[in-house]
């Protein structure tokens, strides 16, 4: 009897630990916030790794930095990728990325609450969770760097730096081939969240995410309507990576002094938390197919 209880209270803790606690992903958040403007290159994003890192270790996950130098319209700009890895039985992984840099600019204060602080409070406390989960796949949790434009606009070469670069590094050393989906986080702080599918993500990789928020009666946030987004997720498209980038860009906040933590709530970090762990079983079941 006592041994039954044992493994019941064994059960429950391990549900605990494998379930996401928006409440981690909140503190998270105002944590990064409370750092201040975080860009590319600036001593506040050195700080932001620092506390990135510190929290994968307190997860027990380890985490290399790729770091690199790019060219940007404001010159040479040091950028760095962070790379958490949780082995699974398999060694093909699934990437779930989110940027951790903020936008700069110049003549205001932009503390980022949702454009690039949700993003990565929400995949510090999913490193977490997936720790403590059984897992078939390899997952690797990918803190991007210099997702921002440098200059006002963004056009041409001048954004997706973390994620172009991390594509091209993989192709180089030949780690693309066991990299089979990426889930792409933005932006999912918002109070008001609202989150469609997008035109440039992997159709079946959206369907699974988009079915997995129906069961979980959460398909008030995951709208049916379809918008084209560009984000970290195109170079993997680009090279043939199934990805779906969530992301919700209905946000009057975005690049304004506004994006604080006033326009963001605990609330929808744990609905995308919710979605992302209902949705892994099915994306893994599909990996697994043997012919595909
Ligand atoms: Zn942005």
């Amino acid at each position: 009897m006592l041994r039954l209880l044992l493994v019941a209270a064994l059960v429950l803790q391990t549900a605990a630990a494998t379930k996401f606690d928006s409440n981690r992903a909140w503190e998270h958040l105002r944590q990064l916030v409370s750092i201040g403007p975080r860009p590319s290159g600036s001593p506040a994003i050195e700080q932001t790794r620092k506390y990135i890192k510190d929290q994968l270790a307190a997860s027990g996950v380890a985490v290399t930095e790729q770091r690199w130098v790019d060219d940007t319209p404001a010159g040479k700009l040091p950028m760095v990728n962070l790379v958490a890895t949780i082995p699974g039985a398999r060694k093909d992984r699934i990437v779930i990325a989110g940027h951790y840099d903020t936008k700069r600019f110049p003549r205001f204060r932009f503390v980022g609450a949702s454009d690039g602080g949700s993003s990565a409070a929400f995949v510090i406390e999913l490193a977490r969770v997936l720790k403590a989960r059984r897992n078939p796949l390899t997952i690797e949790l990918l803190f991007l760097d210099g997702e921002e434009a440098v200059n006002e606009v963004w056009a041409g070469t001048d954004n997706t730096y973390g994620s172009r670069h991390y594509v091209d590094a993989a192709k180089k050393d030949g780690s693309l081939a066991t990299l089979k989906a990426l889930i792409l986080i933005d932006m999912i702080g918002d109070r008001d969240l609202t989150i469609r599918k997008d035109s440039n993500s992997t159709p079946w990789l959206t369907e699974i995410i988009w079915d997995a928020a129906r069961r979980q009666k959460l398909d008030t946030y995951f709208l049916p309507g379809t918008t084209e987004i560009e984000d970290d997720h195109v170079p993997f498209v680009k090279a043939g990576v199934p990805s779906v980038d969530i992301i919700d860009l209905e946000y009057p906040q975005w690049h304004t002094a506004q994006d604080t933590l006033e326009a963001v709530s605990a609330r929808s970090l744990q609905t995308v938390g919710d979605v992302v762990l209902a949705a892994l079983p099915q994306i893994e079941a599909r990996l697994g197919r043997p012919s595909r």
